[in-house]
């Protein structure tokens, strides 16, 4: 503005080619001074610094003030006819309209600008009509100058809103990209990146500069191409398709980085595609983070191997092959044996440890042959894919039992435990997981109940098996709720004197359909159900019954399971039953097993202790057959050992070191001044055996079997005493047969049938009345003859002794073994 003072001044001298009234000079050099220090405030405000409250008045001045300058200078000129109104008119206007373009925006101070340029025309020229013109032109000036002073401050204000707005969201999008959380991206339309933020820069070791050159793909490590995340993103670039969350791995070396990304494709108000736009994070720790929460779902934490969800999971898959020939598959089922009684006595981290060396001994011998699992507990799975033959499976199973069955040295200790193995095979024996699983879990259970230590393949004949024992289980409940059971007695007796000092109490059960079953049989379901506490009461009851018609110095022994040792309530029951019978309570003696010792401690201690305050005396039964260990018989409490019949069979063979066992038995019995009982007597020999080796006590078939209530009375009248009665020495093993055989006896020939044979004898059916003496010839195989002389007879049945003793190995003879010893001994029982 001050140049155009000087500008108009100059001209109106020019024009007029005369000098300037002294006033004229006065206006230029206000008009140009004010001007001057306009444009430096101008130029403050423009700083943004703040601004002090005078500023606007002297603002307004300065922008006025050269103005009215000018309007002095032309109206000066003009007044004293140096200019021509008209070309004063002319420079006024122009002035006017160059302060308006410098003030644009600034309608206010346009209006003042213009009514302040013809301020001083009308006010030197002095006629009314300017004045009025110019009042006017002030008033119509100032309202709509307020007016539009108005719609300024609203648009600024509006301005700043929008700006402070795009300010927030520019810090926003700044922060969130400075932390590091996430990052954001752009390409072109040909997918080279044309915004990256500095993280990704950062992070792969790479300016932002050099990565603006580089295609986005770049950014990832597309060198594996299955990886899912990294196809579908290329897909969604080049057909244009927004995407969300996509896991990539960044391109990151050495390192495994991943990355969520999004992104959508942006267009141009005419719908042209200008590229892809979007933001991405880091998925590393979430992955991570999915990964371990992936291998805790899938991995047994304590032996790492597979858990039973996985191996689940591996079994479906194989069954639901598509292929049918690769749904082929074994899964074997294992079982650890005595596991329970390492964790109870070592502790659980023992227990643990143990695991871990069973799994590693599982996965060497299973080897590349298959997968191996922990199903829980001490539950193992194998899953053997493909086709194997039976004989490789048996095998497998054998190296298993056998591997885990070596002693373990867990914190300086020796540990021994077993494994028992079921084994089905798909799609023979299966062709659903769980039908597969349920039959090798059948087989798992038979092979257990097999004695342990073994493995059983999955047969149909185990189903029948299962629905038998559920059968048996139904019917000991009716057998208990109709008096079905009932206690049979076996005299208990004095080494020396040959007397009754009391007996056995053993459970008989007369089944409907099977006749007498063993307790053995029955037994083991009863605990399993829980039958046992009832069946138990029940026995105690009725011992002590019994006890009250015998004389005072006769005692009763009663088994007690470890199921209802564990019971708390059992010193109660025994309190009452002792009661209500009215007896002594050292008439009566609990025979508990070694295996209560497996349970707690503390619990354990404190029955003894209650029972021991009752009165009762206390037989440690089959001593020697399991868990044997001679550190509790210091604790607890026991009146007498009760040596297993194992250990007295077998113990008058030459060369047999049974009795050595015996020996040191009852020697550590009398130390520890306990009774011995040897139970299953049942030669002279074996008789005087344990007599002399010290038992004081003798249980067995050389005195009675058990009998039932007033057979026992009988005894117990016709006593003190009781007589021996048996064989001299055992007789040998016979294997039962079946076997049609033909003998020859004076040139005759008979046909007739061998029931069972030992090397030294049989037994033959056919043949009436016999006289012993007879011999005969017999053909018991087309190579095979044996002379053979009759030693007794019975009907159409006879026993010979064998001329020669035969050897069944090289005969080949055992190959007609039809009925095993167990079901010999269960004949016995029922005769
Ligand atoms: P246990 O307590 O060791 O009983 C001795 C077993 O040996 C009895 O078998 C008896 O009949 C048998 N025995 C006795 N003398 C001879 C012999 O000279 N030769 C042979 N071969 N065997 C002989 P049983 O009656 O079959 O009982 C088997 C097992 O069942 C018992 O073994 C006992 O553990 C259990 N049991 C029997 N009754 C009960 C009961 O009321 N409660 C509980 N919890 N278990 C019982
Ligand atoms: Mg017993
Ligand atoms: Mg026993």
């Amino acid at each position: 503005m001050a140049l155009a003072v000087a500008i108009t001044s100059i001209l109106a001298m020019l024009t007029s080619l005369s000098l300037p009234s002294l006033l004229a000079v006065a206006a230029t050099l206000i008009g140009t001074t004010a001007a001057y220090f306009g444009g430096k405030l101008a130029r403050f405000e423009r700083s943004g610094e703040p601004i002090p409250k005078m500023f606007g008045v002297i603002a307004w001045g300065t922008l006025l003030v050269p103005v009215v300058a000018v309007g002095v200078i032309i109206a000066d000129f003009a007044l004293s006819d140096k200019i021509a109104w008209s070309l004063g008119c002319a420079g006024l206007v122009c002035n006017v309209t160059f302060s308006a373009s410098l003030l644009s925006g600034r309608v206010p101070q346009q209006f003042s600008a213009a009514v302040a340029g013809w301020l001083p025309v009308a006010f030197m020229v002095g006629s009314l009509s300017s004045l009025g013109a110019l009042g006017l032109g002030a008033v119509v000036a100032l309202l709509i100058g307020r007016y539009q002073h108005r719609l300024q401050v609203e648009r600024r204000r509006k301005d700043q809103a929008r700006e402070r707005v795009r300010n927030r969201a520019e810090d926003i999008l700044r922060d969130y990209e400075e932390t590091g959380h996430g990052w954001f991206w752009e390409t072109d339309r040909r997918g080279q990146l044309t915004y990256i933020s500095k993280s990704v820069s950062k992070a792969l070791g790479r300016s932002t500069e050099e990565l603006l050159q580089c295609p986005f793909t770049e950014l990832f490590d597309l060198g594996r191409d299955e990886e899912e995340g990294e196809r579908t993103l290329a897909f969604h670039l080049s057909s244009r398709s927004s995407f969300v969350e996509l896991g990539v791995k960044a391109n990151v070396q050495g390192e495994q980085r991943w990355w969520s990304i999004s992104g959508r494709p942006a267009y141009d108000n005419f719908g042209n595609f200008l590229g892809f736009r979007g933001s991405g994070s880091d998925l590393t720790e979430k992955k991570r983070n999915q990964e371990s929460v992936k291998r805790l779902a899938q991995f047994d934490s304590l032996t790492g191997l597979a858990n039973r969800l996985q191996m689940q999971q591996t079994l479906e898959k194989i069954l639901n092959a598509p292929n049918e020939l690769r749904r082929e598959c074994s899964v074997f089922l294992l079982d650890l044996d005595r596991f329970k009684q390492v964790n109870d006595t070592l502790g659980h981290p023992a227990g643990d440890a143990l695991l871990k060396f069973v799994s590693q001994r599982l996965e060497r011998v299973v080897g590349k042959d298959g997968r191996v699992g922990r199903l829980g507990g001490d539950e193992f799975k194998v899953i053997i894919p493909g086709h194997t033959e039976r004989e490789r499976l048996a095998q497998i199973a054998h190296e298993i039992i056998h591997s885990l069955s070596q002693p373990y040295t867990i914190d300086g200790q020796r540990v021994m435990i077993g494994a028992s193995v079921g084994v089905a095979i798909a799609p023979y024996d299966g062709t659903t997981s769980e039908s597969i699983i349920r039959n090798a879990d059948l087989a798992l259970y038979a092979a257990k109940d097999g004695g342990r230590g073994r493995y059983h393949f999955y047969s149909n004949e185990l189903h029948s098996a299962v629905e038998e024992r559920s059968k048996l289980e139904r019917d000991l409940r009716d057998a208990i709720g109709d008096g079905g059971l009932e206690l049979h007695y076996q005299p208990v007796v004095t080494s020396d004197s040959s007397e009754i000092a009391g007996f056995e109490a053993l459970l008989r059960w007369k089944h409907p359909q099977q006749g007498w079953l063993s307790p053995a049989k029955f037994i083991p379901i009863a605990e399993d159900t829980g039958l046992i506490s009832t069946i138990g009461e029940w026995a105690i009851r009725t011992v002590c019954n019994d006890l009250a018609s015998w004389p005072e110095h006769i005692r009763c022994a009663v088994n007690v399971s470890a199921l209802q040792f564990a019971n708390p309530q059992l010193p109660t029951v025994i309190t009452n039953a002792i009661a209500a019978a009215g007896i002594q309570p050292s008439r009566l003696e609990l025979e508990i097993t070694e295996s209560v010792f497996l349970n707690d401690d503390a619990g354990t201690e404190a029955m003894f202790v209650a029972l021991k305050r009752i009165g009762v005396r206390l037989a440690l039964d089959d001593f020697g057959t399991g868990y044997s260990s001679l550190g509790y018989l210091k604790k607890a409490p026991f009146d007498k050992i009760k040596i297993d019949q194992s250990f007295v069979r077998g113990a008058t063979q030459p060369g047999n070191r049974n009795g050595a066992i015996i020996s040191s038995i009852t020697n550590l019995a009398d130390s520890l001044d306990m009774e011995t009982t040897a139970e299953g007597v049942e030669t002279l020999d074996e008789l005087d055996l344990v007599r002399n080796l010290g038992c004081s006590h003798v249980q067995g078939y050389i005195y009675s079997k058990p009998v039932p209530l007033a057979q026992a009375n009988l005894l117990v009248q016709q006593g003190p005493t009781i007589e021996a009665k048996g064989p001299r020495s055992a007789r040998e093993a016979r294997s039962k047969m079946l076997r049609k055989v033909v003998l020859e006896h004076g040139g005759e020939f008979y046909n007739a049938t061998i029931r069972n044979m030992s090397p030294g004898g049989a037994m033959i059916e056919g043949l009436y009345n016999v006289p012993p003496g007879t011999t005969f010839n017999i053909a018991i195989s087309a190579s095979l003859v044996v002379r053979a002389t009759s030693i007794w007879s019975r009907d159409e049945r006879m026993g010979v002794e064998f001329a020669e003793r035969l050897d069944t190995k090289a005969t080949n003879l055992t190959d007609f073994q039809l009925v095993s010893q167990d079901n010999d001994r269960d004949q016995r029982l029922s005769a």
